[in-house]
């Protein structure tokens, strides 16, 4: 009788073993996002390459022929916080999302896209 208690408990445990660590794989999956590294292109060229993951709240100011754009990073996120641009599409795209499409300022030929997906839409489903 015993045994068979013993036998039990040791599959109960294996079972929840195996439940915790694919909990636990999904989670870890999920935290981490397929690719956080963001560029900021300035005419063409990428003036700043930014890891999202780690990159502390901070402010981007990016001047084109006079004009300022100014991008602010917040928990991870990225977005146009002000723009010296006639329309402010830029400003309305709100924040960078990496399914999404990237912020682009025509006027001031500035654009900030994730750096992993680049027009790729191939993912893992
Ligand atoms: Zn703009």
């Amino acid at each position: 009788m015993k045994n068979k208690n013993t036998a039990a408990a040791v599959v109960i445990a294996a079972a929840a073993v195996i439940l915790l660590s694919s909990i636990a794989a999904v989670v870890i999956s999920r935290r981490k996002p397929a690719g956080s590294t963001v560029e900021i292109i300035s005419d063409g060229k990428v003036i700043c390459t930014l890891d999202l993951s780690s990159e502390p709240d901070r402010e981007i100011t990016v001047e084109y022929k006079g004009r300022k754009n100014i991008i602010a990073i917040e928990n991870g996120d990225i977005y146009m916080k002000e723009a010296e641009c006639p329309d402010h599409t830029c400003m309305k795209t709100g924040r960078l999302s990496e399914a999404g499409v990237p912020i682009v300022c025509l006027p001031n030929h500035l654009i900030i896209r994730y750096k992993n997906g680049g027009g790729d839409t191939d993912a893992a489903a």
